[in-house]
C-alpha cells in the first residue's frame, strides 16, 4: 500500500467571514478550473472529492478578498499558497 496514493495533500478553507457571501461564491465556482467549489443556497461549499485535482493555480486567490480563501499545502508541512504578485 502506498502511503501517497489517493490521499489528500490539499486542503482549501473558506473564512468564516465570507462563507455565506453568494456573490464570491459565484466567483469562485467560475474561477476553479477543476470545481472546488460551488455556489450552494448558503453560500460557498468546498467540494471535498476534488480536492485533489487543485492545480495551484491561485485563480481561487485572486477572485477572492485577501485571507478568504485559504489553499493549505499539506504535502509541505501547511505552507500557504501565496497569491501571484
Ligand atoms: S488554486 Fe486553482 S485549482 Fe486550486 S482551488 Fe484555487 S482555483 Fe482551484
Amino acid at each position: 500500500m502506498s502511503p501517497t496514493s489517493h490521499s489528500t495533500f490539499i486542503a482549501v478553507e473558506v473564512d468564516d467571514s465570507v462563507r455565506a457571501d453568494a456573490e464570491l461564491a459565484k466567483k469562485l465556482e467560475e474561477a476553479c478550473p477543476v470545481d472546488i467549489f460551488t455556489a450552494a443556497e448558503d453560500g460557498v461549499q468546498v467540494v471535498h472529492e476534488n480536492l485533489d485535482e487543485c492545480v495551484l493555480c491561485g485563480l481561487c486567490l485572486d477572485a477572492s478578498p485577501p485571507g478568504a480563501v485559504r489553499v493549505i499545502k499539506l504535502y509541505d508541512d501547511g505552507a500557504l499558497l501565496e497569491r501571484a504578485a
